[in-house]
């Protein structure tokens, strides 16, 4: 059988469509400048690989090209080869707690939830209705990058500010890439061949999150209301006190859109720096001993540091810490550094171990108090499984 997943932005769709029988990858590309000058898309199959430019004015042309060229690629024989469509859903907010067979009732709550996803619940939207129009018999099922954190409780998902809030708008911890936290919650299950396991999920690439997670289920998460707060990212600022944004407001006679565009994009790594949102362009400039690249490095490990402790007391101890994401599946320095700064919990890790990429690889010692894995990420083929799964 046949699955394909979608994953919709405002102006790009990046897809894979997995042969379920041996989870295969048959294809994968991405449409990118939807409705922009310069619109492309790429198609990777085999060991092809084609990139054309073309007009995009909006993601139904996308989607009809991306089915026609599957054909005339000779990818799959006949569309109805394709039998379930995997969309990634951002906000589900706290209604949805597991992937669903997207019907009418899905759509106008991914509409009715906007407000807490301005750029991403709508494009979803955009992506499902290409679909639905060009494929309409086949099933789609939606998998929310909220739904996983649902299980943390109240006092962790409550901010200690009016309760009335809550209850009025919705102000919680709702966390974010929980697709990618149960993909290695389910890996470290098979690793640990156990039900009952602590672990410490650190996902940090561009956007960054850690979750703390007890047999299967997130306790907690470092991503709330939005995805600014946590650990700090490439060029979100992570945590910070909010009386500095009024503040800045005055000195710099910005509104408030202005300074939040400042907090989620010249932040971070890229704030700090003033050069790059990129952890290698930062380590290159650490080699030049540039000093704020140093800060940037060291300010970065120390809040993945402080989570991972903080976790650690949560948890009562943890069995396994997972690195994993552009950053954790890559950097080898990162990894190392934050490891070193657990070393009082008993953490260690090999060397060369540490030096591999790419791979699943225990990275600690035989002799560390806890195990430290580095897991690529694949929140691609957990949306094809979970469609899979209730598409029957
Ligand atoms: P996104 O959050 O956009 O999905 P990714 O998980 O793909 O991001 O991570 C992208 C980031 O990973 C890059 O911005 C870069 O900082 C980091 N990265 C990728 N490769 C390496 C590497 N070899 N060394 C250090 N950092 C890397």
């Amino acid at each position: 059988m046949k699955i394909i997943s979608i994953n919709a932005g405002s102006s790009s769709l990046k897809f894979r469509l997995f042969e379920m029988k041996d989870e295969s990858v048959i294809a994968s590309g991405l449409f990118e400048r939807i409705g922009m000058d310069g619109s492309n898309f790429t198609i990777e199959y085999g060991k092809e690989k084609i990139n054309q430019e073309v007009d995009l004015p909006d993601h139904k042309v996308a989607v009809s090209i991306l089915l026609d060229k599957l054909v005339s690629l000779n990818i799959i024989s006949s569309l109805n080869e394709i039998q379930g469509i995997g969309h990634r859903l951002v906000h589900g907010k706290d209604k949805y707690r597991d992937s669903v067979l997207i019907t009418e009732e899905v759509i106008k709550d991914l509409e009715d939830f906007k407000e807490f996803a301005p750029l991403h619940n709508p494009a979803n939207v955009l992506g499902i209705r290409a679909f639905q129009e060009a494929l309409p018999e086949v099933p789609m099922v939606g998998v929310f990058d909220t739904a996983f954190h649902q299980t943390m409780n109240k006092e962790t998902f409550l901010y200690p500010v009016p309760y009335s809030w809550y209850e009025k708008y919705g102000v919680r911890k709702y966390g974010f890439h929980g697709t990618s936290h149960r993909y290695i919650a389910n890996m470290a299950k098979e690793l640990l061949g156990k039900d009952e396991f602590r672990l410490i999920s650190c996902h940090i690439g561009n956007g960054a999150s850690l979750s703390a997670i007890k047999d299967g289920l997130c306790v907690d998460t470092t991503m709330g209301f939005t995805p600014l707060s946590g650990v700090m990212m490439g060029t979100r600022s992570g945590d910070i006190d909010p009386s500095i944004i009024p503040y800045v407001m005055e000195k710099e006679g910005m509104n408030v859109g202005e300074v939040m565009d400042e907090l989620n994009k010249k932040s971070g790594l890229f704030g700090l720096s003033e050069f790059s949102s990129d952890m290698r362009d930062i380590i290159a400039r650490c080699d030049e001993q540039d000093e704020k690249s140093w800060v940037a490095r060291k300010k970065y490990v120390r809040r993945i540091v402080d989570y991972i402790a903080s976790y650690y007391v949560l948890l009562g101890g943890v069995d396994m810490i997972v690195f994993t994401a552009g950053v954790g599946e890559n950097s080898v320095p990162i990894r190392r550094e934050i490891c070193e700064a657990l070393a009082c919990l008993g953490v260690k890790i090999d060397l060369d171990l540490n030096n591999q990429r790419g791979k699943v690889t225990k990275i600690s010692t035989e002799d560390s108090k806890i195990l430290v894995y580095v897991i690529p990420t694949d929140e691609e083929l957990m949306i094809a499984r979970d469609t899979l799964k209730l598409i029957g």
